[in-house]
């Protein structure tokens, strides 16, 4: 009989979306003439736009000819893409070299996959409320983690302890499900401190096409010296449209040397570059070719165009919140708005009151953390009719039933 990994025993019941999935099917069985507006999610709804559509004809054609094929291809990803996301890193004002980039599957196999870089024993900052994954592929691999409180005081920013040591940080910005971006000078801060901790951070910037207001990092590069502590994760799945087609890209610079017990040198870069050649057979070509699409001028006004579309659901939702006098976090450099459930309610009591007063579905923000248990995700990557009449529905609801605060 094969022993176990019994971390898996500690890992706590995902149920979020299940959960979800399973209070909303009850509802709508027993109120089959109701019709549900879903705003929980995070899963887009805008189709892949016209260029990307085009590279995965061509790539498409490209594999059914003899002189085009192409078998495996280099694990790390085709130079192209990876030269186009050098050049786009340039635009925004971050040096990142291509022997640094590894294309993926998606950001979260790599945020997943990560952990096998790193030993026992070391202590792990991860955020509460924050993105699952982290949590979990930490706890499959028996690591204790240590949270970082995210919380109204700090605007769900927790910022550094620097009279506490850490080996690893995780930071997510702007932070799915809060919403929250860090400000060059705090993620600075973290950089500081990482640094003077021989620490890494593991820097997931998946939303980072969203910031809207100027001078807010768009990768973690853009602070001195995070080339020496940060690793950086980032995806299409968002920006693009592509939860479906699935690429993403991770940076592990080569900056990133650390000792080994014994005193030899290893570099995160070379042990990524093993990790992904022993497991990885790379991305397929044709998703490569329209992932490098996204990066061409047609491709970033097309996505810029996807991306106005949630900006503008972002605002009908926060303007109707703020009409109700309902506190919230995000929506302006983010997908999600993060709202504090009214009159102090539980989230998913808040859930269960939203879905049976008005037939919207939400994500409970105990989902995400102990620090979530009284807040409430809502999505902007709904169809603009929906986010209007689901907030239509808002304005009635929180209207006639005046909310106390
Ligand atoms: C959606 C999301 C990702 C992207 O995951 P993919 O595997 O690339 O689809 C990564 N990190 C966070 C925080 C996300 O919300």
């Amino acid at each position: 009989m094969p022993k176990l990994n019994e971390n898996y025993l500690n890992l706590k019941e995902s149920y979020l979306f299940s959960e979800i999935a399973h209070r909303t099917a009850s509802y709508i069985k027993e109120n089959p003439d109701k019709p549900l507006i879903r705003l929980g999610i995070g899963d887009v709804t805008r189709p892949l736009c016209e260029c990307v559509v085009k590279a995965l004809h061509e790539g498409a054609e490209e594999m059914g000819k003899t002189e085009t094929f192409r078998g495996y291809g280099p694990e790390q990803g085709y130079v192209q893409i990876r030269q186009a996301i050098s050049d786009y890193y340039k635009r925004h004002g971050a040096a990142v070299d291509i022997e640094s980039i590894f294309i993926s599957d998606g950001a979260k196999s790599d945020t997943g996959n990560i952990t096998e870089l790193f030993g026992k024993g070391n202590r792990i900052l991860i955020p509460d409320p924050v993105y699952p994954v982290y949590v979990d592929s930490n706890v499959m691999c028996g690591n204790a983690v240590t949270y970082i409180e995210g919380n109204e005081e700090n605007a769900f920013l927790p910022m550094p302890d620097w009279s506490v040591a850490a080996d690893i940080i995780y930071i997510c910005s702007p932070n799915n499900p809060t919403g929250a971006c860090y400000s060059t000078e705090q993620l600075q801060e973290w950089v500081d401190y990482a640094l003077k901790n021989k620490a890494v951070i593991l820097f997931d910037a998946a939303y980072e096409a969203f910031i809207s207001r100027p001078g807010l990092p768009r990768s973690i590069y853009q602070c001195k010296g995070a080339k020496r502590c940060a690793i950086e994760f980032c995806s299409l799945s968002k920006t693009a449209g592509f939860t479906g087609t699935r690429c993403g890209y991770t940076i592990v610079p080569k900056e990133l040397v650390f000792k080994s017990s014994t005193g030899k040198k290893m570099s995160l870069n070379a042990m990524w570059n093993r990790r992904q050649s022993t497991k990885y057979n790379g991305t397929s070509y044709i998703v490569q070719k329209a992932a490098a699409a996204v990066f061409t001028e047609q491709g970033e006004r097309e996505c810029r165009e996807n991306l106005e579309y949630y900006r503008g659901n972002a605002k009908i939702i926060m303007n109707t919140l703020t009409d109700l006098g309902i506190s919230f976090f995000g929506g302006v450099n983010s997908p999600y708005i993060w709202l504090k459930c009214p009159n102090n309610m539980d989230s998913w009591d808040f859930f269960d009151f939203l879905l049976n007063k008005i037939q919207v579905v939400g994500t409970p923000g105990g989902g995400f953390g102990e620090n979530g248990r009284k807040y409430f995700r809502l999505t902007s990557f709904g169809t603009h009719e929906n986010t209007a009449e689901a907030m239509k529905r808002f304005h009635s609801l929180f209207f006639s039933e005046p909310i106390d605060k």
